[in-house]
């Protein structure tokens, strides 16, 4: 990330400022919000053709302002999750981008970079232990969360298709599976698809429900009713495994930190939570 030392004078977003009028020149300056450019964990390359973000690497954010922090005021998980996709478009200088199709890594690296330009990068949250299951406060430093190499399923030896998706072959099955990236749209349909249930008190399938999303299809077959069928009868290991992979070849932001516990001195690496107090820090 780097400040933007050319844009003093400009407009976020718009045109250059209109040349000044003689009774305009006792006016004070336009105040100008500073921007800085975020590196896309995808690096562009998840994108398809014709798309804004097609191959490219770098993405323009104005920093947060106090306005911006207006948004925010909501508490429940949905409106938080709908309040984020609203900050972000705020602060993307490129106007043509949509935040809906951003995908969910893209978005992290820009929910991330949005933090630390708001708050700075000293982030105190609750963690539970992984050894004494304690909940500890620890202050994690945001600054250190990286974006992971984008072609991370070539060390896996998973296929990348034309398509972008991945081809993860499940043991247990003998079967190989399509998987596509989320984008922000389905993280955010997952959500209102998980209050719904909440709501009518039906029983979670966040799992289940993710798989849904990701597989496109099963042994080259796309119908929806076969992959259904897949998926009710999926191995738990495969369905570990499948999740396993996914996660260690989809471009991200590697939230893993050292953590010492202070309940019990253990130390080992966590990943950092987005807990309550990411935009909404106690102060
Ligand atoms: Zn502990």
């Amino acid at each position: 990330m780097r400040n933007n030392q050319d844009r003093l004078g400009a407009v976020p977003g718009g045109e250059n400022p209109p040349i000044q009028q003689p009774q305009q020149a006792e006016q004070p300056l336009q105040f100008v919000t500073p921007t800085e450019f975020v590196e896309l964990p995808s690096r562009g390359k998840f994108y398809p053709e014709g798309h804004p973000l097609h191959n490219v690497e770098t993405i323009e954010i104005r920093h947060m302002t106090a306005k911006d922090e207006d948004i925010l005021t909501s508490t429940a998980l949905l409106r938080k999750g709908i309040a984020i996709d609203r900050l972000l478009r705020n602060v993307l200088v490129d106007r043509s981008v949509n935040i809906a199709d951003l995908l969910v890594g893209d978005k992290n690296a820009l929910i991330l970079a949005t933090r630390v330009t708001g708050y700075g990068p000293d982030y105190e949250a609750s963690v539970s232990c992984p050894s004494c299951t304690s909940s500890v406060n620890f202050e994690f430093d945001l600054n250190q969360c990286h974006i992971t190499p984008h072609d991370r399923h070539k060390e896996h030896d998973i296929v990348l298709t034309g398509d972008n998706t991945f081809i993860i072959h499940v043991d247990k099955l003998d079967l190989d599976v399509e998987v596509r990236l989320l984008t922000s749209k389905d993280e955010i349909e997952m959500l209102q698809l998980s209050e719904r249930k909440r709501k009518k008190k039906l029983p979670e399938s966040h799992l289940t429900d993710q798989l849904r999303r990701i597989i496109v299809s099963v042994s080259g077959n796309i119908d929806r009713h076969y992959i259904e069928s897949f998926i009710q009868a999926m191995p738990a290991l495969d369905s570990r495994k499948l999740r396993s992979i996914y996660q260690n070849v989809v471009p991200n932001v590697n939230m893993d930190q050292e953590f010492v516990c202070s309940e019990c001195s253990y130390e080992g690496e966590v990943s950092v939570p987005f807990g309550a107090n990411f935009f909404w820090p106690k102060r």
